[in-house]
């Protein structure tokens, strides 16, 4: 069993109050290990060291950030078994996932460190002869990171690399559940010599912590990756301080078929992006709409893949599922599968769960579901399901599909599966959505902008783009004589 500790000013501390909270298995329930929690004193104390720390990172060359962020993304590579290990433990993902998430994060590390060194500024033309325009990008200063259980690690590498290579400190936040696979990078960090007060990390109460670090003037910006609900309360009390704010929140990405597609193709990359994580990631495909000609036989294709998927502890060799992060996500897949039921769905696979071991809030497991006859009045279609369960409606024409498609308060990831590159084109550029996946399920990669239209959230992650939400634009205006 391990007892972690919290990350301050270079060094690892214990709670000062003695306070601890457990981390569990959510495979079984068993004690993973216990993690020191941070009292607000701890916050300010890191808040203090961050601030001391941003002028002499921030001034540092670029080249020189860069240097200590490829030593950490070295270590990265050589230690991502034991972080993976560590993420199977406390998430439940299987293990080959586990790494493909290992890794994905510290490709972002590697891009970051690379992009640190292409901060551009820009001159512009003046209107007068003595004048000269200079704009240059400066970082905004110490940043507030909140990261959530589903991807505990791949979260917490996408939003420290983009910061610290534009030369902003961060304070990390992981969420309670999933603290040790954030501990395992910082880890490395510390071991790549990445100076003191650069990296905090606490964990604990998600309201103190979040409240301590919003009330601060020295924080400038907040990056958060979770639910819509906390994000738009985060953005609120933002304003007080005006900070910057970047939001990844929820998504409700529709999955679109249309009769010219490689059926076999739609339904494989489905299976990536629907079983992945037991369905709990904001770009899963929670609707699936496909045009009435071609439904008998997608369903048919899905229904055998379905069946075959093989639940349970994601440390098994053969497991292609794991357990559901905790009980109330489990009630929430029972309730939106028995909702749709009651309105009218049929159930074509799956539609229930089983419980192992005897604790309350781990050990819950949902089989793989499909559901057909849905319509867009039941639950499943309008709010995040986080589970392996999979809506089909069917429609009739492309402009009923795309009215269907964008009829969702959320616009993170849409997919479009077609062999028309001119409807395939024409339908991404009306989706309302900040990614589409045209014949792709999983668009996911760092150099490209990750990020929602609407109530999916603010800014971008990954490429360019990910580095220029902490970066302040600051114009010079030169007279000369
Ligand atoms: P999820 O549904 O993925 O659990 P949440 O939005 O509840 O999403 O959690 C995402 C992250 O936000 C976690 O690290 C969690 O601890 C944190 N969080 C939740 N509530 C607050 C809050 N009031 N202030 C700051 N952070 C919060």
């Amino acid at each position: 069993m391990r007892t972690e500790k919290l990350y301050i000013k270079g060094q690892w501390k214990d709670s000062a109050a003695g306070d601890y909270f457990d981390v569990l298995n959510p495979a079984d329930g068993s004690l993973v290990g216990k993690m020191a929690a941070a009292g607000k004193e701890e916050v300010l104390e890191a808040i203090a060291a961050a601030d001391q720390a941003f002028e002499e990172w921030s001034n540092l060359p670029a080249q020189v950030r860069s240097g200590y962020m490829k030593k950490w993304h070295k270590l990265l590579q050589e230690k991502e078994e034991i972080i993976a290990r560590t993420l199977t433990a406390e998430q439940g993902k299987p293990l080959e996932e586990a790494l493909g998430e290992v890794r994905s994060g510290t490709s972002y590390v590697e891009w970051y460190a690379e992009e640190a060194k292409r901060v551009y500024g820009e001159t512009i033309p003046a209107s007068s002869s003595p004048k000269r325009i200079m704009v240059l990008r400066q970082p905004v200063g110490v940043t507030a990171a909140i990261t959530p259980w589903n991807f505990p690690a791949s979260m917490v590498a996408r939003k420290i690399s983009p910061a610290i290579a534009a030369g902003c400190p961060v304070i990390l936040k992981p969420e309670e559940k999933t603290p040790f696979s954030a501990v395992e990078i910082i880890k490395l960090a510390h071991e790549a010599g990445i100076p003191k007060g650069v990296i905090a990390l606490l964990a604990g109460s998600a309201e103190l912590i979040g409240d301590t670090l919003l009330e601060d003037r020295r924080v400038r910006k907040i990056t958060f990756t979770g639910s819509t609900d906390v994000g738009k309360a985060l953005m609120k009390q933002s304003a007080d301080t005006v900070k910057c704010v970047s939001l990844e929140l929820g998504g409700h990405a529709p999955y679109i078929v249309f009769d010219d597609a490689d059926l076999d193709k739609a339904a494989e990359e489905l299976m990536g992006v629907k079983i992945k994580n037991c369905g709990q990631t904001c770009v899963s495909a929670n609707r699936l709409y496909v045009q009435e000609s071609v439904e008998k036989e997608l369903v048919q294709k899905l229904s055998e893949a379905f069946s075959k998927i093989k639940i349970g502890n994601g440390f098994d060799k053969d497991t292609q599922m794991g357990p559901l992060i905790d009980g109330d996500a489990y009630r929430k897949v029972q309730e939106h599968v028995e909702d749709a039921l009651s309105k009218g769905a049929k159930l074509v696979t799956g539609g229930e769960g089983f419980h192992k071991g005897d604790h309350d809030q781990a050990g819950y497991y949902y089989k793989p579901t499909i559901l057909v006859d849905v319509t867009a009045d039941m639950k499943i279609m309008k709010e995040e399901t986080f589970g392996p369960v999979l809506p089909i409606q069917r429609f009739t024409t492309e402009e009923e599909a795309i009215q269907l498609a964008n009829n969702s308060r959320y616009g993170l990831a849409s997919y479009v599966f077609t062999e028309s590159l001119n409807r395939g084109i024409r339908v991404s550029e009306k989706l309302e959505f900040g990614i589409v996946g045209l014949n792709d399920g999983s668009p996911g990669t760092a150099q490209a902008p990750f990020g929602g239209f609407k109530e999916s959230g603010l800014e971008r992650e990954g490429g360019h783009f990910g580095i220029e939400s902490f970066l302040e634009v600051k114009y010079v205006s030169i007279s000369m004589k």
